[in-house]
């Protein structure tokens, strides 16, 4: 038999590596970002296109390469970073397996400018998938620029496979702001498609998350300071009353690179036990200084976990310095004396006299006209059931302009024995009884029907009726909003106006009016008319918790999903006092649904016993 195992040619050999390390744009962002950091740059630009599809420029003002170096920094197993096995057990670089540009270079169109401090000229040089294809001194400042065109160029299945633009964005944006908070003392900014998404000047931790999560983090922001010998903890966790429905805001950093540990995680929880509502999870941005030797460093370039040497010391150490912290912060408010002047009143501001703030009148409202026209009263809250009126349950549906009398014709699935719905509706009638149904531990609504009866769980079924009109109101007929007097406004941070952005059309079409989406200023001038204004930052950050845990992938499954959030957010709770109109009309708009039986989340809505089953229980 003859000889068949040959070696692979080095761009293939490339290639393969490639799938490796470069998973996606933000892969490549990452590995670029640290090469700089790595290269002791001071100032670190980004710019993309087309979420990295079409370009990611990272520019530096680091050490720059000499001609030789930037002509060997893309072969593969090439750094500069360490000579021997024994340098992995003092490593504090980010690189060293000498395996990022060799395989960016391998998938992309790459151009690099550089130039060490002491040289007159510069080296460019241009390769395409490995292969270089001009090298020419050029003038350019001292530090390196990496610009990576058309990645997966030669792999269409790759470049298939990435997500959409907002997907790509947000895992970009995640590799941003990862690293940027590992280190304050470098400038960052981050431009897409020519706007600017973040511009983060050179400061402390500290200032640094706020000026990544916004303004309003600062305030909550307790310091976690803690120094032994295996470990130094620093960093901070936010205030139990501002935990967030979502994990978004928890970050470990270890030797200043980010981790993920669900064993840290835990310790954190632990401390935080006994303080946190229910589904809520505490912001931290903790930082740990351990000795490189006792972490195993040898870790994947695209995976975060990592290994410690000592964990349960660390758990320990981790959880007391957190509770310790914690019951400082609340006997005692927290002096901050590293506070960013920029962020208090501007001095001049000081002195001046309050402006009184001007109040706009629409003089074509009338009132009576709009009560006439649409027999939804806009001002009601989907909370107030408990109000002595009729017309606290009519919220629950206002605007959903589907008339009860169209309803009626759609009772096929169940026949009912309760009285004709309208007419009846309006009478102030609280005995429930009469009207055939009443309500079991605030919880269930149990109706009669022919055949027995009918039990059904007032929020499955109301989730239901609110995420079917809702998906309506996204694909069909967009909803009617409710002005507000004095515009709302509310601070998301950039992750988060960005996923806003994304879902600002179909949000528009259930009621909501956006003004504006800014970093920090989000203004809100109508609102569906099914939910207060007290309701719309919780119901919007829900939103925004569930959008970043399921990352919807298409256009469906996106309205799908905020149909589902929104509708999940506003329906009646279990422990709602319901009054029979209210629970008559639940009941009669359940029916009217095309899936009656099960909520959006797949649980049953009702059951029933049947007379006969009832007989059996008797014999
Ligand atoms: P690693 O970072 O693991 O060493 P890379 O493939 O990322 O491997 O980079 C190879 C080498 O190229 C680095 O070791 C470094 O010497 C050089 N290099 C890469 N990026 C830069 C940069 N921005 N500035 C200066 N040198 C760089
Ligand atoms: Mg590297």
């Amino acid at each position: 038999m003859s000889d068949i195992i040959q070696l692979l040619p080095d761009h293939v050999a490339n290639q393969i590596a490639a799938g490796e390390v470069v998973q996606r744009p933000a892969s490549v962002i990452k590995e670029l970002l640290e090469n700089a950091i790595d290269a002791y740059a001071q100032n670190i630009q980004v710019v993309i296109k087309d979420a990295g599809k079409t370009l990611i420029q990272v520019v530096d003002d680091g050490a720059g390469m000499s001609l030789t170096d930037a002509r060997m920094c893309f072969e593969r197993h090439a750094t500069s970073k360490i000579r021997s096995a024994e340098d992995l057990f003092s490593l504090n670089t980010k690189g060293f397996r000498g395996e990022a540009l060799a395989s960016i270079a391998a998938i992309a169109h790459v151009e690099l400018k550089t130039k060490p401090q002491d040289e007159e000229v510069g080296t460019c040089i241009k390769i395409e998938g490995s292969k270089v294809t001009s090298q020419e001194p050029c003038v350019t400042p001292k530090g390196t620029s990496l610009c990576v065109k058309n990645l997966f160029y030669n792999i269409p299945a790759r470049r298939n496979f990435l997500k959409s633009d907002a997907v790509e964005l947000r895992h970009i944006i995640d590799e941003f702001q990862r690293v940027a908070m590992a280190h304050p003392s470098i400038a960052f900014s981050l431009f897409h498609n020519g706007g600017e998404l973040f511009q983060l000047p050179s400061t402390n931790h500290r200032q640094r998350i706020t000026n990544i999560f916004g303004a309003k983090t600062n305030e909550k922001l307790v310091p976690v300071n803690e120094d032994t010998e295996i470990v130094k903890i620093s960093g901070f966790v936010g205030k139990p009353e501002f935990a967030k429905r979502s994990r978004g805001e928890q970050f470990f950093f270890v030797n200043n690179r980010f981790i993920k540990s669900p064993y840290l995680n835990h310790a954190v929880s632990a401390a935080f036990e006994g303080l946190l509502k229910e589904k809520t999870y505490p912001s931290y941005f903790l930082y740990l200084d351990v000795n490189p030797k006792s972490i195993d460093i040898n870790i994947h370039p695209t995976k975060t976990e990592i290994k410690f040497d000592d964990e349960h010391a660390l758990y320990a150490m981790l959880r007391s310095a957190i509770k310790h912290s914690l019951g400082q912060f609340s006997v005692a408010p927290v002096l901050d004396f590293d506070r960013d002047s920029n962020l208090d009143t501007p001095y001049e501001y000081k002195n001046k006299q309050a402006e009184v703030p001007k109040i706009e009148v629409d003089r074509s409202f009338n009132p009576f006209e709009s009560e006439l026209n649409t027999t939804s009263i806009r001002s009601g809250k989907s909370h107030n059931f408990r109000k002595e009126n009729t017309q606290s349950w009519e919220s629950l549906y206002a605007g959903l302009n589907t008339a009860p009398e169209a309803d009626q014709h759609q009772f096929r699935q169940v026949e009912f024995e309760s009285e004709e719905v309208t007419g009846k509706l309006f009478d102030d009638d609280h005995s429930g009884s009469e009207a055939g149904t009443f309500q079991l531990q605030k919880k269930y609504i149990v109706s009669t029907l022919k055949s027995g009866i009918l039990v059904i769980d007032q929020n499955r079924a109301h989730t239901r009726i609110l995420y079917e009109e809702l998906l309506k109101n996204i694909t069909i007929a967009a909803a009617v909003s409710q002005q507000l007097l004095f515009p709302l406004q509310l601070q998301f941070n950039t992750h988060e106006i960005e996923m806003l952005k994304e879902i600002k059309e179909s949000l528009e079409q259930t009621g909501f009016i956006f003004s504006n989406i800014e970093v920090e200023n989000v203004e809100i001038t109508g609102i569906p008319t099914l939910i207060s204004e007290s309701e719309v930052s919780i119901l919007l950050e829900q939103l925004l918790s569930d959008f970043e845990n399921e990352v919807p992938d298409n256009g469906f499954s996106q309205t799908d999903l905020l149909a589902k959030s929104l509708a999940k957010g506003m329906a009646v709770k279990s422990g709602t006092l319901l009054n029979s109109t209210e629970q008559q009309h639940i009941v009669n708009r359940l029916f009217a649904c095309k899936e009656p039986d099960v909520s959006p989340f797949n649980k049953s809505v009702f059951v029933t016993l049947t007379v006969d089953e009832l007989d059996k229980k008797f014999t």
